[in-house]
């Protein structure tokens, strides 16, 4: 967990305003909670409402997605690894921007998709590990939504069916 711990460390998330009303300050302990999860039980930890909800990011997301793929790139059990996809997968998928964001400019969505496709290969090694069912699925959503190259995303689907789930194999879930 030593690359998560240091991505989080890096961000000021106390100057951040969080979905809860109140600042992001508790997000850093909130991420290596999760982190220092064993291979018990999920950890149970929520973001929504702080950082994603079905309609609107805010301010700490382009944080979290930096901390997620660190966990993707780290050494941590399996419910961590699962854990931090769905979380990314929430705000690549995310739709608007809180109105405090969106009134300095800033648009949340494209913000955490333009970093999260500097992992790009992180997600398609998460694919190829075949680790658990859940990880590949998310790892592979994710790409659908991020990758520029729709060939390769197309040639990775071929190669991975024997073990993709169902709705990525057969592009049920592609482009939600
Ligand atoms: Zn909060
Ligand atoms: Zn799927």
């Amino acid at each position: 967990m030593r690359l998560i711990a240091m991505e989080a460390a890096r961000h000021d998330w106390a100057g951040m305003r969080c979905g809860c009303g109140g600042f992001a300050g508790h997000l850093a302990g909130d991420l290596t909670a999760v982190a220092a999860a064993g291979p018990g039980p999920e950890p149970d930890v929520g973001l929504e409402g702080h950082v994603w909800s079905p309609v609107t990011l805010w301010e700490p997301a382009p944080a979290v997605v930096s901390v997620a793929l660190a966990a993707l790139a780290d050494d941590v059990a399996p419910v961590v690894r699962e854990w931090f996809l769905r979380q990314l997968q929430y705000l690549v998928t995310g739709e608007g921007t809180d109105p405090s964001s969106a009134r300095r400019g800033i648009d949340l969505p494209e913000r955490c998709r333009d970093l999260a496709v500097q992992g790009l290969w992180l997600l398609y090694a998460e694919v190829m590990s075949n680790r658990s069912v859940g990880a590949v699925g998310s790892a592979f959503e994710i790409i659908t939504v991020l990758e520029p190259d729709r060939a390769r995303l197309e040639r990775v689907r071929e190669i991975a069916a024997d073990w993709l789930p169902v709705c990525c194999r057969t592009g049920l879930c592609d482009d939600r």
